[in-house]
């Protein structure tokens, strides 16, 4: 199959597979940027179903920027305590909150490097925020998506490069939405293309697949 047929069936079986498989997290029906941006900080290093568990209290409570500057941080760490690194997780949301009341006048900047001047803000958590907040069609990968593109495109489980990965993305991210893209890709891979025991026998792409290919 030519190169751009296997990338565009690819998001077509993907996105077909997404449709009737998503997971409905609450951010992800989300408008609100300062939801998805925390979130992204939240759903950092623990479970999606935890900080999922914790969506409408939290964001009740801190319903923007000015509330998490002005919370007692034995709150706010108290509040989060179910997703883990409560203490890390709550000074980083502390420093983001002041640094864009202080800088950016309450308002999230655009500029994703502007978001990593705040210590625990890394390239994920901006570049994602840029895609599922502000629908930009930026590059990020966490070990899901990794997976899925070593797997599918190199046919190995070890080490790619970042700069493989990443041209890899801009080869299959669709034009429109990536956001729903990337979220297929996030539950596939907890779903089928799963770290250990892949479910290859379930899996939509596996005719176009090198790992699967590879081992048979
Ligand atoms: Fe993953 Fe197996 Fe599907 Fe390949 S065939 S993408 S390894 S589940």
């Amino acid at each position: 199959m030519p190169p751009k047929l296997k990338y565009t069936t690819i998001q077509d079986k993907l996105l077909d597979w997404y449709n009737t498989n998503k997971e409905n997290y609450p951010w992800r029906s989300s408008q609100n940027p300062f939801q998805i941006l925390i979130t992204e900080i939240l759903l950092q290093k623990t479970i999606a179903s935890n900080v999922s568990n914790l969506f409408y209290k939290f964001f009740e409570k801190y319903s923007e920027f000015s509330k998490i500057y002005e919370s007692k941080v034995e709150d706010l760490q108290e509040d989060i305590k179910i997703l883990g690194l409560s203490n890390k997780r709550a000074k980083i949301l502390k420093d983001l909150s002041e640094l864009v009341i202080k800088e950016y006048n309450g308002e999230i900047p655009e500029d994703a490097n502007a978001l990593q001047k705040v210590n625990g803000i890394a390239d994920y958590v901006s570049n994602a925020y840029q895609c599922f907040g502000l629908n930009k069609r930026t590059f990020f990968y966490d070990v899901n998506i990794k997976r899925f593109v070593s797997r599918i495109f190199e046919g190995t489980d070890s080490k790619i490069s970042v700069d493989l990965i990443e041209k890899t993305l801009d080869k299959i991210l669709p034009k429109q939405e990536p956001k729903h893209f990337y979220w297929a890709i996030l539950d596939f891979g907890n779903k089928i293309c799963k770290k250990s025991k892949p479910k290859c026998k379930e899996c939509p792409i596996s005719d176009l697949c090198v790992y699967f290919s590879s081992k048979k």
